[in-house]
């Protein structure tokens, strides 16, 4: 059996509705979509260890079934650049969970610990999404991140499966592309990783359609020729609750 399918079984089978980011990036793998070196650790301890073995500077996330958006339970440290900041932000993260846990009525699972990650070198923010309609099935959104998506609403969508003439035309359509072609003396970004990256979302979803949403968000795009990397990858799954 694939990799992803083992994944969202387990998922289901703990009520589940979302995988967790390591499962998330698991299955990017699985297709070949370029991620940060990445890995967990349940202890603090544990956290240097694998940050040593993924190498400084790191980020951290918390991993828990009871946290979808890990910003919003102040989940989330970056550029942590020696054992010790790694340690100070394993605590701070197991705190600000417990905090939200409060603030919002609940027991937060901590058991799993964090997620860490090479910090990615910032590069131009995109997004690609997917989400399901009833009628129409999986489309693909893809737009720039930030303020594009979020007040301008400036994304596309296709419907999948792609060819890589939608993926091109999508990446050409949006209406700030000229910021992907190169403005105010930077350069050109590398849009063929970005193709690369659509068609194998839209490959993923045509093999797993029990996907309901997906967030590449965010995406960094570099300079042509240093390619892109998912730095956060949400994956949410049907009918977990309906199932039990
Ligand atoms: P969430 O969306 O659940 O709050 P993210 O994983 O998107 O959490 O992390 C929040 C922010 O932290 C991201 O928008 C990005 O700016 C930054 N970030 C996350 N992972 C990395 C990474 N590996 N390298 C660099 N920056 C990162
Ligand atoms: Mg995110």
């Amino acid at each position: 059996m694939k990799k992803a399918k083992k994944i969202f079984e387990t998922a289901k089978n703990e009520g589940r509705t979302f995988v967790l980011e390591h499962e998330a990036k698991d299955i990017m793998k699985e297709y070949d979509i370029p991620i940060p070196p990445y890995d967990t650790a349940a202890t603090a301890d544990d956290a240097v260890k694998k940050s040593k073995e993924i190498g400084f500077p790191v980020v951290l996330k918390i991993l828990s079934k009871d946290i979808l958006h890990k910003s919003d339970a102040g989940g989330v440290k970056v550029n942590l650049k020696n054992e010790e900041e790694v340690r100070k932000a394993f605590e701070e993260i197991m705190e600000g969970a417990k905090e939200y846990g409060k603030k919002k009525g609940m027991e937060v699972d901590l058991s799993r610990g964090v997620f860490i990650s090479n910090f990615a070198e910032m590069g131009t923010e995109v997004i690609v999404g997917v989400t399901k309609d009833p009628q129409f099935g999986h489309a693909l959104m893809f737009g720039l991140g930030g303020i594009f998506v979020e007040v301008l609403k400036d994304v596309t969508f296709r419907l999948i499966p792609l060819t890589k003439v939608d993926a091109e035309e999508m990446i050409s359509e949006i209406k700030a592309a000229k910021i992907l072609e190169g403005v105010r003396g930077q350069e050109p970004r590398d849009t063929q990783a970005l193709v690369d990256i659509i068609l194998k979302v839209s490959k993923m979803i045509e093999e797993n359609p029990e996907i309901n949403e997906l967030d590449c968000n965010p995406t960094f795009v570099y300079a042509k020729g240093d390619g892109a990397l998912v730095v956060d990858a949400r994956i949410l799954i049907g009918e977990a609750k309906a199932d039990h």
